[in-house]
C-alpha cells in the first residue's frame, strides 16, 4: 500500500533539494558563523546569502528586516512579546478568535496578565468581521495580530488592506501578520504593505521542523526574545543554525518558482479532490465555502460521524489527514476555528482537513475519492445517529 499524504498543513516532506543543500554544513562548512577564521566564512556567506533569498521570497525592502528563529511559534512569540515590551504603557491589544495556538494562546495569557484584548469574529463562511476589528482601535491599542492564511480551513484573510485601515486608525499601531499558511501558497510582497512584522515557518513549505523566520519591517522595535549573543542584530541571541537556515532559503527559492504550480495545479486537485468527495458523500458539507481559501486546503464535514474515527480508517488505508490542526488534534476538543464559525455540532466532530503540496498526484486524489465514501458508509452504521442518517442517505 502507498502512502498518500495529505496533511500539508501540519508538516511537508523535505524537498530532496534542500536537504542536498543543507548537507555541506554539516560536514566541512561547520564553521561558527561569528568567527573571523576562513573556515567560518562559508557559514557566514550562507547565512546572509539565506538572508537575502528570504527578503526576496517575502518581498522585503531589505535582507536586514529578516531575522532567524526556530519555527513560527518563535516568530509569533518574539513580535508579539517584542512590541510589547518596548510599548509597556499601552495595553489593547487586538487578534481574531481563528489565530493558530501560538498567537490564541499568548494572547489568552497576556489577557489574565492584565492586557485587554479584544477579541475578532469570523462570520459562517470563515471571513472576518473587518469592521469590528477597526472600530475597536484606539489611542491605547498596540498591536493587532492577524493571520495571513488559516491552517484549518485554508480562508485568506486580507492583511495588507486590513494594515492599511489599522494605520489610518491609529498609525503607531503595530500589526503582526502571522504568515505561516500562506508562505509558498500565495504571493507574498511585504514592502507593498504597512505590516510591521510578519512570521514564516520552514517545515510548512518543505524544509525541515526547526527553523523560521520572522520580517521586522525597517524601524519597528521590538525586544529580544531570546536575550545573549548580538546575532541577528540583537533581536534574537544563539548561535545561527546554519544548515536549517539553508534549507530554509533552498526550500523557499523552490517555492518561489513552484508558485504557479501552486495556485493551477494543485489547486485543480484540491477542487477534484472537494468536488469528488461533495457530489459522492451525502453527509458532506464543505467548511469555509464561499471564503477565498489557499489553493491546497479543504476542510470537510462528515455530518453525525466522529472524525477521529474517520481519520483511523483513512490511516488504515494509507491516507493521511487530520481534524482540526496539529497542535489540538488528540485533545478531542472540536476545533476553534469551526466553532468560532458556527459550524453546527452535526458536522463539527467529523471535520476532516486535507491539504495537498507540489507532491500530490492525481493518484493521489483519484485514490482517496475512491476509498472515502466506503469509510463513511461503514461508519454510519456504527453512529448513534441513524434517524438523521437514515434521513440524509435515503
Ligand atoms: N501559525 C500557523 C498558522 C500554523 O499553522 C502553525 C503550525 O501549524 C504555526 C503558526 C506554528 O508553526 P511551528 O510549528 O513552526 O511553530
Amino acid at each position: 500500500m502507498s502512502l498518500v499524504y495529505l496533511d500539508n498543513n501540519a508538516t511537508t516532506m523535505v524537498a530532496p533539494e534542500v536537504l542536498e543543500a543543507m548537507l555541506p554544513y554539516f560536514k566541512g562548512e561547520y564553521g561558527n558563523p561569528s568567527s573571523i577564521y576562513d573556515l567560518a566564512h562559508g557559514a557566514n556567506l550562507a547565512v546572509k546569502k539565506s538572508r537575502e533569498i528570504i527578503a526576496d521570497f517575502l518581498g522585503a525592502k531589505d535582507p536586514k528586516e529578516i531575522i532567524f528563529t526556530s519555527c513560527g511559534s518563535e516568530s509569533a512569540n518574539t513580535a508579539i512579546k517584542g512590541v510589547l515590551d518596548v510599548n509597556r504603557n499601552k495595553k489593547h491589544i487586538i487578534t481574531t478568535r481563528v489565530e493558530h495556538p501560538c498567537v490564541l494562546n499568548l494572547y489568552k495569557d497576556l489577557e489574565k496578565r492584565g492586557y485587554q484584548v479584544s477579541w475578532i469574529d469570523v462570520d459562517s463562511k470563515g471571513d472576518l468581521d473587518i469592521g469590528s476589528l477597526l472600530e475597536a482601535i484606539t489611542p491605547d491599542t498596540v498591536l493587532v495580530s492577524v493571520m495571513m492564511a488559516n491552517n484549518e480551513t485554508g480562508t485568506i484573510y486580507p492583511v495588507d488592506k486590513i494594515s492599511e485601515a489599522v494605520k489610518m486608525q491609529n498609525p503607531d499601531t503595530k500589526v503582526f501578520v502571522d504568515g505561516v499558511q500562506a508562505a509558498g501558497k500565495i504571493p507574498i510582497n511585504l514592502k507593498e504593505t504597512k505590516i510591521d512584522l510578519f512570521g514564516i515557518s520552514g517545515h510548512k513549505f518543505h524544509a525541515p521542523k526547526g527553523v523560521g523566520a520572522l520580517y521586522v519591517k525597517s524601524g519597528t522595535m521590538i525586544s529580544p526574545l531570546i536575550v545573549g549573543g548580538h546575532q541577528e542584530r540583537g533581536k534574537r541571541a544563539g548561535t545561527e543554525n546554519v544548515p536549517y537556515i539553508v534549507g530554509m532559503a533552498t526550500a523557499a527559492k523552490l517555492a518561489a518558482e513552484n508558485l504557479k504550480d501552486e495556485l493551477t495545479r494543485v489547486k485543480s486537485l484540491r477542487d477534484k479532490l472537494e468536488n469528488g468527495i461533495l457530489s459522492n458523500i451525502k453527509n458532506a458539507v464543505l467548511n469555509s465555502r464561499g471564503s477565498v481559501r489557499v489553493p491546497n486546503t479543504t476542510n470537510i464535514g462528515f455530518q453525525y460521524i466522529e472524525g477521529e474515527l474517520i481519520l483511523l480508517h483513512l490511516n488504515d488505508e494509507g491516507i493521511c489527514a487530520s481534524s482540526g490542526s496539529a497542535c489540538t488534534s488528540g485533545s478531542l476538543e472540536p476545533s476553534h476555528v469551526l466553532r468560532a464559525q458556527g459550524v453546527p455540532f452535526t458536522s463539527l466532530h467529523g471535520s476532516i482537513r486535507f491539504s495537498l503540496s507540489r507532491y500530490t498526484t492525481e493518484e493521489d486524489i483519484d485514490y482517496t475519492i475512491e476509498k472515502l465514501p466506503a469509510i463513511i458508509k461503514k461508519l454510519a452504521k456504527i453512529s448513534p445517529f441513524q434517524k438523521e442518517l437514515n434521513e440524509i442517505f435515503k
